[in-house]
């Protein structure tokens, strides 16, 4: 019998009629101007003039990893292991600055099972309850339930049971698996981040979706990623937005095989998602600590529409070679926002506003 994400995967008609096909994505690729065209007026259909942002801490509690992706700058053998107390004082300096939510994520430590997971969402939700806890990749969701010897559906059941409100969309890189086998060989398959996400999707608990590109993936690929959102967004409306993650080249074996793109490239990406996953994801979502603020900026006029996080702490774009800061002050975001124009929003995590 199919589970829920066989079938979102298998169900190719799933995808709206109102969404345009890959053979006009190639075509707009080559003509840049009519896919920035393009991109500026859906943004405009679906976001107005609006550019949001959230006030937001990461907390990355470890960067111990059993995992080898290519692409990681971040894990180290010289590894740090938060405890509570730390996770907590973290969470404390976020809640002063008002950040309405803590993105939770670590390394695969040897044998981490669901209860210490549980416990880190636990801490936090106990001593800050009005804090939206946006936690665990799909990777971390599918270790920690192979360690504890039980299925997605339970673990997810008992970190939603311990305050978990939604989930980072990562681990996804390219949802083919050709190309996952060539950078992330013992990450999760496409099919097993399709059945994590569906599966939190379907009990309440929706997700960012992202991309990493710039890397050894072909357009095609990247197309092929599109479509796969598509139509799980298609059956569990639960994808809240789209983050572009373009791929660091800093201190990774993945590094010298890369493509690099150029600014250009770039641009022309973000129009891309905003096109290609028209009018199914509404939020496209630019990284202002991979890109930097100039360009994140200039991308607000190629059918961006939220800037991200003030983060406070950024660590895996820093390892791999970033060097941007690691905290934008709300004041930074409007600033930016509005000297392009546009009228600043700060939401919360499910994008609903807090204030304009
Ligand atoms: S990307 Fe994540 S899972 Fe992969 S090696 Fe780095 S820390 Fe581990």
């Amino acid at each position: 019998m199919l589970s829920v994400s066989d079938s979102v995967i298998m169900n190719m008609s799933s995808v709206s009629r109102d969404s345009i096909d890959e053979r006009e994505l190639l075509d707009l690729w080559h003509q840049p101007l009519r896919l920035f065209r393009l991109a500026n007026r859906l943004r405009q259909a679906s976001c107005r003039d609006e550019v949001s942002f959230v006030i937001n801490r990461n907390i990355n509690f470890t960067n111990i990893c059993v995992g080898s992706c290519k692409f990681c700058a971040f894990r180290s053998s010289y590894g740090y292991f938060l405890s509570e107390s730390e996770i907590l004082e973290r969470v404390a300096s976020a809640e002063r600055i008002k950040a309405t939510e803590i993105c939770l994520q670590g390394g695969l430590a040897p044998e981490m099972v669901v209860e210490d997971y549980c416990e880190m969402l636990e801490a936090v939700h106990q001593n800050f309850p009005r804090m939206h806890l946006h936690a665990y990749s799909p990777m971390e969701v599918l270790y920690m339930s192979r360690n504890s010897g039980i299925d997605i559906e339970d673990a997810l059941i008992q970190l939603k049971r311990s305050g978990l409100s939604s989930m980072p969309g990562t681990a996804a890189e390219i949802l083919v698996d050709s190309v996952r086998r060539r950078i992330c060989p013992e990450k999760l398959t496409t099919m097993e981040w399709c059945h994590v996400i569906t599966t939190a999707h379907m009990m309440g608990i929706p997700s960012t979706s992202t991309m990493l590109y710039g890397h050894v993936e072909s357009l095609e690929d990247r197309l092929k990623h599109f479509q796969i959102l598509k139509r799980i967004q298609c059956q569990t409306h639960g994808f809240t937005e789209f983050v572009l993650l373009p791929f660091m080249a800093g201190n990774n074996s993945l590094g010298p095989l890369a493509k690099k793109p150029d600014i250009l490239e770039h641009l022309k990406m973000h129009a891309l998602s905003r096109v290609a996953l028209y009018p199914l994801i509404t939020n496209i979502q630019v990284s202002w600590t991979k890109l930097g603020r100039d360009m994140a900026g200039a991308t607000l006029s190629w059918g961006v529409n939220d800037l991200g996080g003030t983060l406070m702490e950024e660590n895996i774009s820093r390892s791999a070679g970033s060097k941007e800061g690691q905290y934008l002050s709300p004041q930074e975001m409007e600033e930016i926002i509005v000297n392009h124009g546009r009228k600043a929003a700060q939401r919360n995590t499910l994008y609903e506003l807090v204030r304009s």
